[in-house]
């Protein structure tokens, strides 16, 4: 199944982080949005990161 999970096209201007959509349109700025086709580097695995470390914490 095709992914069309979409992201602000001027997240990097408009906002802190990315702004994911399933729509045309950023539901933050009402900007467009672009396919957030997979990248070398995802921006979410620091966030990620961030959160299996606070998970690992909590279970210790
Ligand atoms: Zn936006």
């Amino acid at each position: 199944m095709k992914s069309d999970i979409r992201v602000c096209a001027a997240w990097r201007d408009a906002h802190e982080r990315p702004v994911y959509s399933l729509s045309s349109t950023c539901p933050e700025c009402g900007g467009e949005t672009e396919n957030s086709a997979p990248a070398p580097f995802d921006p979410k695995d620091a966030y990620g990161e961030y959160r299996r470390a606070l998970k690992r914490r909590v279970r210790e």
